[in-house]
């Protein structure tokens, strides 16, 4: 393998502003309408290009990709119900959740028996709107507190929405950073939800500034950050790329990541890829509420990245699991919900994930009959004469007796409990001395 690279940890800015950084980027992208096709997609794509070098890819509506077809474009104007008193009881211009994603159009007046089964809000949650969409099936909603749902009296409503499903183009943003190796790291964030801010204003700011950080470091492995729709926009990258889908060896998916839950990691189809392990070494340092789940064939595009014919090895990196706080798909999940001290908390774990990537190697000892005379080679005592700190010794030992050819040392770390950053740097002074050699 070519050199390790400096921890990607050392090079990021402190937390402060790490997480007035993400923050930022994140409430910059929170006004914007986004669905899975449309303006709003592409103006996201421009914000996040002032981060990383992105490259914009359209996809005409009716291409085939995979078992899909991208679906007409969606572009959205107004939309509105005026009340029979003349009061507009919902607008889309006082929040972008009031529409559901994919309405077709519509300019009736209508009983509110007959508007009724187009209105959706959580009863359980009155004070809240719900996000919901109608991608692949016509149909229109307006989506509003339940409480002001209680309070329509009856009569006839004017309804609006000046929307267009017309011919038009998918939109995804990709960019590669060339790495010393052709394999690649493949990270994900979905583009196409609207004002929701855990999910998913968080993935795509947290994705596009770690983009910039490691687009200035030299890199082991090339990185692919795609940004794209969920599922039509992972199918689509898919259905095109089976060159580079066949060149990603570690790859994770990046949603929720703002909010004070989890940390949590879903584990790629596989099990027991690098990056699941990986994961696992970092997340079981932090303890506390951090867990490691099992795959399943749900959640975000680690689903179409791990489908069976391509089976890449890609997990989910997510803080709470989606679904699984009150404020999921909701109006609640807003700029408020997400905290910068979460989302540096999350940048430092995903980067941490990526130096065990970057780090990992498999060694041979070159002395392993007995154990080497450390003292003679200037590793058993310090610049200043003392004996290394314990951990340092023993980190020592740890690589030489299962530097064998077979343990990488993800494999020595998950073995030993010695943090992988501590092998790693045990490795390379035993490197240095001519103790251990690479194995390929
Ligand atoms: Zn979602």
């Amino acid at each position: 393998m070519s050199e390790t690279p400096p921890p990607l940890l050392a090079s990021l800015p402190d937390d402060v502003d790490a997480g007035r950084e993400i923050h930022a980027l994140a409430a910059s992208l929170f006004p914007i309408c986004r669905s899975i096709t449309g303006a709003g997609v592409r103006e996201t794509l421009d914000r996040l290009a002032d981060w990383v070098p992105l490259v914009r890819h359209e996809v005409p509506s009716g291409t085939d990709v995979l078992d899909w077809t991208i679906p007409p474009e969606w572009s959205i104007r107004a939309a509105h119900i005026t009340a029979p008193d003349g009061r507009r009881v919902v607008d889309f211009a006082d929040h972008n959740l009031h529409v559901a994603s994919y309405s077709v159009p519509v300019d009736r007046v209508m009983p509110l028996a007959e508007l009724r089964p187009h209105l959706r809000s959580l009863p359980e949650k009155p004070g809240l709107i719900p996000y919901v969409t109608h991608y692949y099936r016509p149909d229109w909603s307006f989506c509003l507190p339940h409480a002001t749902l209680e309070s329509l009296a009856d009569g006839d409503y004017h309804v609006v929405i000046d929307a267009t499903l017309a011919p038009g183009a998918l939109t995804y943003g990709e960019a590669v950073i060339p790495g010393a190796e052709p394999g690649e790291i493949l990270i994900s964030a979905h583009v196409c939800h609207p004002s929701l801010a855990n999910d998913n204003c968080s993935g795509m700011a947290l994705l596009a500034w770690l983009g910039r950080h490691l687009s200035s470091r030299a890199n082991r492995y090339t990185y692919r950050l795609l940004f794209a729709p969920g599922t039509i926009g992972a199918i689509a990258w898919l259905a095109r790329n089976p060159d580079a889908a066949g060149r990603v060896r570690h790859g994770f998916t990046l949603s929720n990541v703002g909010d004070g839950g989890g940390p949590t990691y879903k584990r790629s189809r596989r099990g027991t890829a690098t990056v699941d392990r990986a994961a696992a070494l970092v997340l079981g340092e932090v303890g506390g509420s951090a867990r490691v789940l099992d795959f399943s064939p749900y959640g975000y595009d680690e689903r179409q990245f791990c489908s069976p014919g391509f089976d890449l090895p890609v997990g989910a990196f997510q803080r709470s699991r989606w679904g699984e706080f009150p404020e999921y798909h909701t109006s609640a999940d807003d700029l408020d919900f997400i905290r910068p001290e979460h989302l540096a908390s999350s940048a430092r774990l995903v980067a941490g994930i990526l130096d065990v990537i970057e780090g990992d190697a498999t060694y041979r000892n070159t002395a392993p009959f007995g154990e080497p005379q450390l003292g003679r080679r200037g590793l058993y005592d310090g610049a200043d004469g003392r004996p290394l700190p314990e951990p340092v010794r023993m980190a020592l030992l740890w690589v030489l007796n299962l530097a064998d050819g077979r343990h990488s040392l993800i494999a020595m770390a998950e073995r030993s409990g010695v943090p992988f950053r501590d092998l790693r740097a045990a490795a390379d002074r035993l490197l240095v001395a001519g103790l251990l050699e690479p194995v390929t």
